[in-house]
């Protein structure tokens, strides 16, 4: 008889924080799990203005390793001007654990007779987002335009096909595969149940327990653990990450002069204090958070209803209120929202300006307009997310209050863009309140969590935290980028000493 060997190969996330992308290969399949960008991978050689060349399709990508070397999972018309073989792909299907771009932004790549399976808020999320996005082809998750690389065609006559979008238990080969549901800083989020031949591996994807939804993650882990699980691919974005939490306090302290409150940790509480912060002022308050976290919206929808105010909303987050409203239980004409209808160019407000999505959206009895606004700031809570700064320069709003309730900066560049939206709310001299609360379990949790799970192995994912968790436990496995990790050979690679190049596939 033959013998069955399963493998795991990571093509991501190792040693940093997202861009997970993990192949599960067994004698007969191979599966992937999620198919993320790595920010930081691809911040060392592109940025705004220097953007991988759409003329080469995917060539630019692969050159820099920003996604696995395997040219069969691409697009035909992707692949074309790489010089690559083209073929069918032997993944029979790529597995999302939730709606971050980190866990599922290359999707566009991949041939679109590979099908996708995540859950059904997942699915529903990334299809929003797709309606929002500008366009091009890192935007193409559901339908997609075939490029004729080498022909000169026009683009109004590229053609279109759409890509498979399953709900997780649609999916039925040799590989079992079974979804929990997780609390994260996103609806939809879960992780995967995998038995493979010889191995049962457990993928957390990321996860918290404080949330709205934590009920979620407290029943599956409690389900969880009375499994036999070989091995354990757990994220640890806030393992080890105190350097991070320094900065951002100091940061704070030292640009607008505040002490930072202890931490929170529900989204109760935070409701609680935004509450309070409101109620106590008939001034201008202006909020941020990010607009895919709709438990935050819930949160803020809320404090403006209970401090008679009404939520200005951007168009994008319009978007995704009509398309989830049964979810949120939020309708988009309801009468504590107001949708704002920013000007395009020429400061014109007429409807051909805007795009297709948006022009959908202009004629809701509860759209205001910019003089609207600006008479009457102090009725309104109104979302000033980052991109959109530049409104305060029209509205000049005094003695205003400033919520920032967004994620922490966690790189260099993310702390530039963080300390120029500090700026930003100083000069204007916004009173500023940062209220958040992770979108993550803590160091703590993540080691409870792994100690009542008691993997075979565990491999650490999402982290910047690995020596902690070698420090706390003798079973991790640390693979390197594109090595494939047999449980026959494992136990040679448990504890293996941390070499430099271990994390970098340089
Ligand atoms: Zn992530
Ligand atoms: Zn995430």
């Amino acid at each position: 008889m033959e013998i069955l060997t399963s493998e795991i190969v990571l093509y991501g996330g190792i040693n940093q924080i997202g861009g997970n992308k993990i192949l599960i290969k067994d004698s007969e399949e191979s599966l992937f799990f999620d198919f993320g960008v790595s920010y930081e991978d691809r911040r060392k050689f592109f940025a705004e203005y220097l953007k991988p060349r759409s003329s080469k399709g995917i060539g630019d990508y692969l050159f820099f390793n920003l996604i696995p070397n395997l040219p069969y999972l691409y697009r035909d018309d992707l692949i074309s001007p790489t010089g690559h073989e083209q073929g069918e792909s032997d993944i029979k299907g790529v597995f999302i654990t939730h709606p971050h771009m980190d866990h599922f932004g290359y999707i566009p790549f991949i041939r679109e007779d590979v099908p996708i399976f995540a859950s059904e808020l997942t699915i529903k999320i990334i299809e929003s987002y797709e309606t929002i996005s500008k366009g091009g082809i890192e935007s193409e998750f559901c339908s997609l335009k075939k490029r004729p690389y080498g022909f000169n065609i026009h683009h109004s006559q590229w053609e279109e096909c759409s890509r498979e979008f399953n709900t997780w238990d649609k999916y039925n080969g040799t590989i079992k595969v079974d979804f929990f549901d997780l609390d994260h800083s996103v609806w939809g989020a879960g992780g995967y149940i995998i038995e493979a031949s010889d191995m049962n591996i457990v993928y957390t994807g990321d996860l918290r327990q404080h949330g709205v939804r934590g009920y979620l993650t407290k029943q599956s882990l409690k389900k969880l653990e009375e499994r036999d699980i070989d091995i354990l691919i757990i994220e640890g974005t806030n393992v080890g990450n105190e350097t991070e939490e320094d900065f951002l306090k100091n940061l704070i302290e030292e640009l607008m002069g505040k002490t930072l409150e202890e931490k929170i940790n529900s989204e109760q509480i935070l409701k609680e204090k935004a509450l309070r912060i409101v109620q106590e002022t008939n001034n201008p308050v202006f909020i941020d958070f990010s607009l895919r976290d709709f438990d935050r919206l819930k949160t803020f929808y809320d404090v403006a209803k209970n401090s008679g105010r009404k939520l200005v909303i951007p168009l994008k987050l319009a978007q995704h209120i009509y398309d989830l409203s049964d979810d949120m239980g939020i309708k988009l004409e309801d009468n504590n929202l107001r949708i704002y209808q920013e000007p395009k160019k020429m400061g014109s407000f007429r409807r051909s300006e805007y795009s297709k999505w948006e022009r959908d959206f202009l004629n809701f009895p509860n759209v205001v307009k910019f003089d609207e606004v600006k008479d009457n700031l102090d009725k309104f809570i109104m979302v000033m997310d980052y991109f959109r700064l530049g409104n305060l320069i029209d509205l000049k709003p005094s003695n205003g209050i400033y919520i920032h309730s967004e994620t922490e900066p966690f790189n260099e560049e993310q702390a530039i863009d963080f300390k120029r939206h500090l700026q930003w709310i100083k000069f204007f001299n916004l009173d500023y309140h940062y209220l958040h609360t992770s979108g993550h379990m803590s160091e703590e949790e993540i080691f409870r969590t792994i100690e009542s799970l008691s993997p075979k192995y565990i491999i650490p994912i999402h982290t910047k935290g690995i020596e902690k968790f070698r420090n706390k436990f003798k079973n991790i496995i640390l693979p390197k980028m594109g090595e494939s990790i047999q449980l026959k050979d494992i136990k040679d690679k448990v504890d293996r000493p941390i070499k430099k190049d271990l994390y970098s596939f340089f």
